[in-house]
């Protein structure tokens, strides 16, 4: 079977050709062609996977990104859309025959509509500017991932991001109401606006999450909130992790949704400790942070039922922030965890599964066993209400084999995870990284009903290729034709239809 790059052959030409076209389209200032500034762009934070591309685009504009594709289309060249490129499963890793198109420069908020309620922003614009730009009128922006100083809206969109407030206020796909997307033939097309639930199919939904593989979105319409009217946050120590996790599922079992619950072990605490002095106990087992929103009456009732549940499970401590300023460190600490891992490590690997919460308890102390049974250690801190753990596995890149032991540590957790009732990532993505364990959650038919999905945007597998799918599956490889050109459709039946 043919893959994309024999469909064509290149003249020797062609590669010059080809960015002296693009130059065209987006002037010389818009295209990056040269070695070193290609290699800023050959792998996202995932760093392990790293791929130099032909090209870097740097549009403004829905209609030169329309202009790229529809060239990439005519020209069969694959391409990797990119947003600030912090994901963490290989998701805009380039492609070596193909370029990357960076949406980095659409970072304009084109609306803010308080009546509505509603922010439209292109894709470059990062996740924390969305609330800068409304929290003087009383409102914000409620998925939060502790990337949100650098992640844009695009990227969050394509992952289906979470983050620590995602507990009661749901994740991105809860707060993106309408999208912009050039499809991979250059088509614009809108889906979804300013008013919920549109007729028809759910393309939007379908969007959302689809990890850059269905076409590019270039304007998302977005809900804001009413920031709540009291805030209040504690963090709990414990010896034993597991009763920090069994407290998780206390509290929500007490009727009680905090905005956020999230866990960290003695690993992350100590190296957050030394990073940012967020006041964490470092002697502690773990510690778990709660942050209670909402109606101060309904505030005020529900925190002596948090102690209470915590206290029922051997909590230490239980330490209130007594204003906005250490709220902010206690969440301070928690957002640096990741980069602060460095400090005791130099090499790390960070996974991304998820469970019931009611199993919190039972997995924890299975990664455990784990991490034991391999000699690496394993750091722990999570999204605990969610049941979205993080494990964060060391190791050390100059001793042989340690890398792919550490692989192969992560996968056997992704494994207990898909045993206990969860799934092999909460908010990361499947990316290039975890393609292969996608078949321990779907069977061959389920990948092939999905593929089809897929075939119906991208026939000829041009966006985003070699991601998610364990294998790269595409029409052309498939030998199936694309809509226009099935036989139903050619006859003139399709349109009927
Ligand atoms: C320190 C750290 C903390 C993190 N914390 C969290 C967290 O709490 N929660 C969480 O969910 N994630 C978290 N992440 C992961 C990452 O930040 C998110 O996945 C984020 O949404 C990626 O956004 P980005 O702009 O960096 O996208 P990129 O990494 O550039 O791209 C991610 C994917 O989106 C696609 N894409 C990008 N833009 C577009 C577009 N406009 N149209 C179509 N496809 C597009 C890319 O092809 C790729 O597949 C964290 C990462 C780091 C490094």
């Amino acid at each position: 079977m043919q893959s994309i790059k024999e469909t064509k052959h290149r003249s020797p030409d062609w590669k010059r050709d080809f960015g002296e076209r693009l130059f065209g389209i987006l002037g010389r200032d818009g295209v990056i062609h040269s070695d070193d500034e290609l290699l800023a762009y050959d792998c996202d934070a995932l760093t392990g996977y790293r791929i130099k591309p032909l090209f870097v685009v740097l549009p403004r504009t829905s209609g030169e990104v329309s202009r790229v594709m529809k060239m990439c289309y005519d020209e069969d060249v694959p391409y990797v859309p990119r947003g600030a490129g912090t994901g963490l499963s290989g998701g805009a890793l380039p492609t070596d025959e193909g370029i990357v198109i960076s949406l980095a420069r659409m970072n304009r908020i084109i609306e803010v509509d308080i009546p509505n309620e509603r922010v439209v922003v292109e894709p470059g614009v990062t996740n924390l500017s969305v609330t800068n730009a409304v929290s003087s009128y009383g409102y914000y922006y409620a998925p939060d991932p502790s990337s949100q100083i650098v992640c844009t809206i695009g990227g969050n969109v394509a992952e289906n991001s979470g983050g620590v407030h995602c507990l009661k206020y749901g994740v991105t796909t809860n707060h993106v109401l309408g999208l912009e997307v050039v499809l991979p033939d250059g088509e614009i097309i809108e889906t979804g606006g300013k008013t919920p639930d549109h007729p028809g199919y759910d393309i939007m939904g379908l969007m959302v999450g689809s990890e850059g593989l269905l076409g590019i979105v270039t304007r998302v319409t977005l809900r804001i909130i009413k920031k709540p009217e009291t805030v209040k946050t504690l963090f709990a120590s414990f010896d034993r992790i597991e009763d920090a996790g069994a407290s998780v599922s206390g509290i929500t079992a007490r009727g009680v949704i905090p905005a956020g619950m999230e866990i960290m072990d003695n690993l992350c605490i100590r190296s957050v400790e030394e990073a940012v002095h967020a006041g964490y106990p470092v002697e502690a087992g773990s510690i778990l942070l709660v942050e209670l929103d909402g109606p101060s009456a309904e505030v005020d009732a529900q925190m002596p039922v948090v102690e209470e549940v915590l206290r029922g499970h051997s909590a230490l401590e239980i330490r209130i922030a007594r204003d906005a300023k250490e709220r902010d460190l206690f969440w301070k600490g928690r957002k640096n965890a990741f980069p602060a891992m460095g400090r005791v490590s130099s090499d790390y690997y960070v996974q991304d599964g998820v469970i019931p919460r009611s199993k919190l308890a039972q997995v924890l102390g299975k990664i455990g066993e784990l991490s034991r049974e391999y000699g690496l250690s394993v750091g722990n801190v999570f999204h605990a209400g969610d049941g979205n753990l993080h494990p964060l596995v060391l190791y050390n890149s100059k001793i042989e084999g340690e890398p792919e032991k550490a692989l192969e540590l992560a996968g056997r957790i992704l494994g207990v995870c898909v045993d206990s009732g969860g799934s092999i990532t909460g908010e990361h993505g499947v990316g290039n990284d975890k393609k292969r364990f996608l078949s321990l959650m779907f069977d061959d038919n389920d990948l092939e009903t999905m593929n089809l999905m897929r075939c119906a945007f991208d026939w000829k597998g041009l966006c985003n290729p070699g991601k998610v799918f364990p294998t790269p599956r595409t029409c052309v490889e498939q030998g199936m034709k694309p809509y226009a050109e099935h036989p139903l459709q050619k006859s003139g039946l399709g349109e009927m239809y």
